[in-house]
C-alpha cells in the first residue's frame, strides 16, 4: 500500500482505467457476477449492435432495467477515492469502460466516456439527439418524432469506440507514466491496450481488482480484493506521505 501510493506521488501523469468492477459495491452487478442483470440477459443476445437492430423492444427491456437501476445507485468510497485524487492534483484522468456516471457524480472533473453514456439517445433515423430524462420507458422501445428507434449512445460489441473518447484515451494513455486499472477483467479491447501502451512506454500498472485479470502478468503491484476497502486506504497513505514530506521540507 505504502509503495502504490510512493509511486502514485511520484509520477508525473497518472491516470486511471476503471471498469464494471468499481461500481459494484454500488450496487451494479459486472458481467461476472452469479445474480446480476447479465446472468437474467445472455450478452451474446443483447450485447450486440446487430441485436439490438433485430429486436429493439427486446433489448430495450434490459436496457430499460439498467436505467432505472442506475438512477438508485450512488458512488462508492473507490469512485470518492479517485476524485480525491484528482482534487490532490496527482491524478490526471479517468477512463472508464463504464457507463453509470458514478465518476462524475463522484466529483471527478476529467473522465473519458470510453464506451459511451446512457445519459444520451440518438434517433436511428434522422440523428436527432435526446437527453435520458425526456425519454418514457413505459413504451418500448422508444421513439423518436419522426418514429425512429432511439438507442442509448453506449457502445455495442460490435460498434467503433467514439472517436474522440478513443483519441483523448490513446493521447492520455501515451503521455502516462503510472496507470491505476481499476475493477476490469481487461478482457475487452481496445480499452484494455490502454495499459499496454502505458508499460510499452517505460510507465508504470498498479492493478486493484478482486481477482487477477487477464493484464495481471504485466502489473508492477497488485492489490487485490475490494475496490472500495483498499482504493481509500491508497489515498489514506498518500495523503500521509505528502504530509511528512510537507513538514520536512518546513
Ligand atoms: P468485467 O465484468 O469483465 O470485469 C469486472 C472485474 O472487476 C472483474 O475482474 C472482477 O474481479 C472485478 N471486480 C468486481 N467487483 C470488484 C470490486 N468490488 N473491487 C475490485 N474489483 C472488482 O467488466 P469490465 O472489464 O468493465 O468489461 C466489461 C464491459 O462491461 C465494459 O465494457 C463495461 O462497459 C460493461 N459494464 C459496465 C457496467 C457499468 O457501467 N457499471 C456494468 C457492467 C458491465
Amino acid at each position: 500500500m505504502r509503495k502504490v501510493a510512493e509511486e502514485i506521488i511520484k509520477a508525473k501523469f497518472c491516470i486511471a482505467l476503471t471498469g464494471a468492477g468499481i461500481s459494484t459495491e454500488s450496487g451494479i452487478p459486472d458481467f461476472r457476477s452469479k445474480d446480476g442483470l447479465w446472468s437474467r440477459y445472455d450478452i451474446n443476445e443483447y450485447g450486440y449492435l446487430h441485436s439490438f437492430l433485430k429486436n429493439p423492444a427486446k433489448v430495450w427491456k434490459m436496457l430499460a432495467e439498467m436505467a432505472e437501476l442506475f438512477e438508485k445507485v450512488k458512488p462508492n468510497p473507490a469512485h470518492y477515492a479517485l476524485a480525491e485524487l484528482e482534487k490532490l492534483g496527482l491524478l490526471k484522468a479517468v477512463i472508464t469502460q463504464n457507463i453509470d456516471g458514478l465518476h462524475q457524480e463522484a466529483g471527478n472533473k476529467k473522465v473519458i466516456e470510453f464506451h459511451g453514456s446512457f445519459n444520451t439517445l440518438t434517433c436511428l433515423n434522422c440523428g436527432k439527439k435526446y437527453s435520458k430524462e425526456k425519454i418514457d420507458l413505459k413504451n418500448l422501445p422508444p421513439r423518436c418524432s419522426c418514429n425512429g428507434i432511439l438507442k442509448p449512445d453506449i457502445v455495442f460489441f460490435g460498434e467503433p469506440i467514439p472517436t474522440k473518447a478513443l483519441n483523448e484515451a490513446l493521447e492520455l494513455a501515451n503521455k502516462s507514466d503510472l496507470i491505476l486499472v481499476i475493477g476490469t477483467s481487461c478482457a475487452v479491447y481496445p480499452a484494455a491496450a490502454l495499459p499496454i501502451i502505458v508499460k510499452r512506454k517505460g510507465g508504470k500498472i498498479i492493478e486493484i481488482n478482486r481477482e487477477e485479470s487477464e493484464l495481471s502478468y504485466l502489473a508492477d503491484y497488485k492489490l487485490l480484493g475490494k475496490a472500495g476497502e483498499i482504493l481509500p486506504k491508497v489515498v489514506e497513505e498518500v495523503k500521509k506521505l505528502m504530509k511528512n514530506r510537507l513538514q520536512k521540507i518546513q
